[in-house]
């Protein structure tokens, strides 16, 4: 069962108090990754979630970890894979997003092609903290002329307020949270 799933799933996302920096507890998905019940019944449980929200055309992947996740979902929704990628890595054309970090600012980027107007889009992504990330790479669809049909994470943190950053408009889903 999901419930299950979610139970599996915490048992095998590992804390690493103060890192990459004090003050931050990082959770590391990979133990979750290299299990293979874990890893199987993590890409079950993403496309489970995702197909409840109708047809997807394409699913965004953000960088790094997002990459690891999108592509055997996509394959699940019999979708197509995007990358939104760090600045400065992606060959062709592309629209750049800069958000705000608590230090600094980051830039995410889509190749201008990879969506096309009336796409139904997935973004997905390891981890939801501010929400920063996911919003980002949701105004590069959109702004694509894609339908971003939800936002979809591995793990919430949820202190961290990322879900009312995202709104209401879009589903926002959380296989487990913190
Ligand atoms: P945010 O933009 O604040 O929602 O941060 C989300 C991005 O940062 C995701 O791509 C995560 O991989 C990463 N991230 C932020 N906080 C953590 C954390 N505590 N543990 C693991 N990854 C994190």
């Amino acid at each position: 069962s999901s419930e299950q799933f979610a139970s599996l799933a915490r048992d095998h996302i590992r804390a690493i108090e103060d890192w990459p920096e004090p003050g931050v507890t990082f959770r590391d998905i990979t133990p979750l990754l290299a299990d293979p019940a874990g890893l199987a019944g993590t890409v079950d449980a993403l496309a489970g979630i995702a197909a409840t929200w109708g047809p997807i055309d394409k699913v965004v992947g953000i960088e790094a970890r997002g990459f690891v996740l999108a592509p055997p979902v996509a394959m699940r929704l019999g979708a197509g894979f995007v990358p939104v990628r760090k600045a400065g890595k992606l060959p062709a054309a592309v629209e750049s997003r800069t958000y705000d970090l608590e230090y600094g600012s980051a830039t995410v980027e889509i190749h201008r092609d990879a969506i096309v107007t009336g796409e139904r889009v997935l973004v997905l992504d390891d981890v939801l903290a501010t929400g920063g990330t996911l919003s980002a790479a949701r105004d590069l669809v959109t702004g694509l002329g894609g339908r971003v049909v939800g936002q979809l994470v591995l793990v919430e943190l949820a202190p961290l307020g990322g879900r009312a950053r995202l709104g209401t408009q879009t589903p926002t889903a959380a296989l487990v949270t913190y």
